[in-house]
């Protein structure tokens, strides 16, 4: 058994899902799990409909594209003439979503709302892919994340209960053992009461991971719009060079520092299993990418990786009563940063004070200065973006950043980070 995952961009449009579609033709009848993230930007717009719809304001044109996108790949798959239940499915679908969005009042927290709201992207693309293999003959199954994926009810970063996950997955697959091909979503769960979840943005990699992990996959593979791992987002730079093969270890590193092509809960249920991971282009599906497994002691690349966290704030905390800075006081700082889910990328201590550098999530941020505010002062810079190099000793660090503004730096052996604003 082999876990692929498809992300939003290899199944944009009617054309990228016929490609991603002749990729798992090319492995003919090996048993595959498929795990699906939404369409394009569904998650984006699905997100503006959430929050216009919780903010009380119209969203029905947002709302009338977003439909009009879906039904339009649909009808590029397949001619509206053919016995197909695509259309009707998709209908069904929205009627679900308008239902969902006619409860806003029953919602005061907007994560639980945008839990409720966000899946429909998923839902949607794997029910398209799903019925497009139909049409094509290509026997499937639609297994739902909601029903194997079981989470708590943490909203937006729902935490999966293995076992249960494992158990759910490992039996549905087994009821439909004449099957080979599975389709699954990507990102999302729900809790044994039903009420679905999300397990962070780009969730999908992990969800992957995960199946990849409780069916003892032999690999999993992510197909990707990049040849690889890049040492860099090409988004950002140029001239960039692709990694053939690293440990999970450095993987590990990477996504911490925050390489976006891993979510960083991708790799460690992939290590636990030594399952490979494998990180190719559905754009030239027949070249190698890259491979990400066990340390074969081969040694590992010191090529000098280039990692950008845009939206940061740095939020310093001082003591009121210029006491210094204690196990105690870092303690209670830290409770309140776990119970809100926030993920420190850098920090820093002195005597008086203490500096994190975290995403800027308004939401999140006002909860967090809310909890602390009594017992700290609290000052913050935002527009800040952490620049983080692995291996820097290969570039001159001072030429890469020059005339950009350091706020804060930290350099280790292998990994310098720079608090920026451009
Ligand atoms: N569709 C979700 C997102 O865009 C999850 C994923 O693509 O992994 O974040
Ligand atoms: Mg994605």
């Amino acid at each position: 058994m082999k876990v692929f995952k498809f992300g939003g961009a290899s199944v944009k449009d009617a054309q990228s899902v016929r490609n991603a579609i002749r990729i798992l033709e090319r492995y003919g009848d090996e048993p595959l799990v498929v795990v699906l993230s939404a369409m394009g930007k569904s998650t984006n717009a699905l997100e503006n409909i959430a929050q216009q719809s919780f903010t009380g304001k119209d969203f029905s044109e947002t709302l009338e594209n977003f439909k009009e996108e879906q039904c339009v790949i649909a009808r590029e798959l397949i001619p509206e003439t053919a016995q197909n239940n695509i259309l009707p499915e998709i209908e069904k679908l929205f009627i679900r979503l308008d239902d969902a969005l006619s409860k806003r009042a029953d919602f005061d927290d907007f994560d639980a709302f945008y839990d409720d709201i966000i899946p429909f992207g998923e839902l949607l693309s794997t029910q398209i892919v799903h019925q497009y293999l139909n049409f094509c003959g290509k026997e499937n199954g639609l297994i739902s994340a909601l029903d194997w994926v079981k989470t708590d009810a943490y909203f937006r970063f729902a935490k999966v209960d293995m076992e249960q996950s494992s158990k759910t997955l490992r039996e549905k697959i087994a009821k439909n053992g004449d099957k080979k091909l599975f389709l699954t979503q990507g990102f999302i769960g729900a809790t044994d009461d039903g009420q679905t979840t999300t397990l962070g943005r780009e969730g999908s990699d992990y969800t992957a991971a995960l199946a990849g992990a409780f069916l003892g996959a032999e690999s999993v593979t992510i197909w990707k719009d990049v040849p690889g791992l890049l040492n860099a987002d090409p988004a950002r730079m140029e001239n960039l060079q692709k990694i053939d093969k690293l440990s999970y270890r450095e993987a590990i590193e990477l996504a911490y520092y925050g390489a976006k092509i891993i979510h960083p809960k991708t790799i460690k249920p992939l290590e636990n299993s030594s399952i490979p991971l494998y990180i190719r282009s559905f754009i030239n599906p027949e070249n190698d990418g890259t491979l990400i497994c066990r340390d074969d002691g081969e040694g590992e690349t010191d090529v000098p990786f280039f990692i950008f966290y845009e939206d940061q704030v740095l939020v310093t905390f001082s003591v009121k009563d210029m006491s210094f800075v204690t196990e105690d006081s870092l303690h209670h700082i830290f409770g309140a940063l776990n119970r809100l889910r926030i993920r420190v990328h850098l920090m820093q201590i002195s005597a008086v004070s203490f500096s994190i550098c975290i995403d800027d999530d308004k939401t999140r941020l006002n909860r967090l200065f809310r909890t602390l505010q009594n017992d700290y002062t609290i000052k913050y810079n935002d527009g800040l973006e952490l620049v983080t190099i692995r291996h820097h000793h290969h570039i001159n660090v001072d030429d890469f950043l020059e005339g950009v503004e350091i706020l804060l730096e930290q350099r280790s052996r292998v990994t310098a980070q720079f608090v920026i604003r451009r």
